[in-house]
């Protein structure tokens, strides 16, 4: 293993050579270990191994050389000390949550929030007696109001999915440090390419590898990023508990970090173009992006996001549900498919998909109109996406 000193080389540079990992085999791209167990020398070495005396592989739930070549490789692009690598974004956030939490504690997390991560939290965590309250991401003085006694954690996703609203991190931090509540981000939509919360002073961020980490939707994995002491208890859920990663998937997101850089440039290129062209559209009511210079919360998520506002855009019909419909079923290049963060573009309605849980009043204070068309922009032709889109107007 050669250990590059951080300090010393650009994050593009680190993404590709940081956590490299080489055999006495000598192959140049990083061996997939796929084993679960590990050999000792002696019955001795076993005993020390097991014991922590020596340190070392044992077993692949506990360590695995191609899952640690990605955990140190993300460590070092998010700024963390330590990262653990989990089955899925949500054994992420599960393991946070085992890790740090204990039955009467409260969480306050955002209420625009990945539909399962609020089905994690108000189903499973509550039968443990862990609370959760929510707020609007952008509501400062409400994140303040809503701190309890037994408050310990702020969650949080920035910007927001489907409509792009931005959290103000540090703001949002030192609110959480005055009452000693730890903030974790969920970094999914950005990648460490374009934010790293643990330099604004969150404490930990949470990744669905999933999305733009493999951004080819060939495997699901996650990760937490963090201090070594707060990651050691992440390390202990993870290891005691079973969400590890496979070595297979810690591979596929080993070499999706090498063209993370490039693949997050080119997919904020593209859905800024998208978003301005779609603005012009007679059809279209709202368009919902960052980028967009008349987004409230565009200069903060400029200067906190490196200038670039991913690949994430929603869009409203003036007409309602059956248009979406018929706009949607009417594209030939857009997956019909819940999934984000690939180089296939996606198309969603989410008032029938990944919020149609909601009452029609919950989906009203979400925001989540009937006319709503969720886009993740992949990296297809950009002619040709517009091309699609306009089979889509053309259906309405
Ligand atoms: C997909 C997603 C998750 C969950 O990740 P999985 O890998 O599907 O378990 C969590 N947060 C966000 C923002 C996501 O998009």
């Amino acid at each position: 293993m050669n250990e590059l000193n951080p300090d010393e080389f650009h994050p593009q540079t680190l993404a590709i050579r940081a956590g490299q990992l080489r055999t006495n085999e000598n192959a140049h791209s990083e061996p997939i270990f796929a084993t679960s167990s590990f050999v000792f020398d002696s019955a001795e070495q076993a005993a020390q191994r097991f014991s922590g005396a020596e340190p070392g592989n044992v077993y692949s739930r506990f360590t695995n050389p191609t899952v640690k070549a990605f955990e140190q490789r993300l460590a070092i692009l998010e700024k963390g000390e330590r990262a653990v690598a989990t089955a899925s974004g949500m054994a992420a956030i599960l393991s946070v949550a085992l890790g740090l939490l204990s039955a009467g504690d409260h969480i306050v997390a955002s209420r625009s929030l990945f539909g399962t991560t609020h089905v994690l939290f108000d189903k499973y965590l509550a039968k443990f007696g862990i609370q959760t309250s929510y707020v609007a991401l952008t509501d400062l003085a409400g994140w303040q109001a809503a701190i309890k006694s037994n408050t310990k954690l702020f969650f949080i996703e920035t910007p927001s999915n489907p409509l792009n609203e931005v959290a103000d991190i540090k703001a949002l931090a030192d609110i959480a440090h005055s009452k000693n509540v730890l903030l974790a981000v969920d970094n999914c939509l950005c990648t460490p390419a374009l934010q790293q919360p643990l330099t604004l002073g969150a404490d930990l961020v949470v990744h669905s590898a999933t999305k733009y980490i493999d951004g080819q939707g060939r495997s699901i994995g996650g990760a937490v990023v963090g201090s070594n002491t707060l990651l050691e208890l992440i390390y202990g859920v993870v290891r005691t508990c079973g969400p590890c990663m496979s070595p297979f998937n810690a591979w596929i997101a080993l070499k999706g970090l090498e063209t993370l850089s490039l693949r997050m440039q080119a997919h904020s290129a593209q859905a800024l173009q998208l978003a301005f062209w779609l603005q012009e559209q007679a059809a279209v009511g709202k368009v919902y992006y960052a980028g967009l210079p008349a987004h409230p919360q565009h200069a903060l998520a400029a200067a906190q996001q490196n200038n670039l506002f991913s690949g994430v855009l929603s869009f409203e019909l003036k007409e309602g549900k059956a248009a979406a419909w018929r706009w949607i079923n009417a594209t030939k290049l857009f997956s019909i498919t819940a999934n984000l963060g690939d180089v296939k573009s996606t198309v969603t309605h989410p008032a029938t998909t990944t919020h149609g849980r909601l009452t029609p009043e919950e989906k009203q204070a979400a925001g989540i109109s009937e006319g709503l068309i969720r886009l993740s922009v992949g990296l297809e032709n950009l002619d040709d996406l517009k091309a699609d889109c306009l089979r889509g107007f053309a259906a309405i």
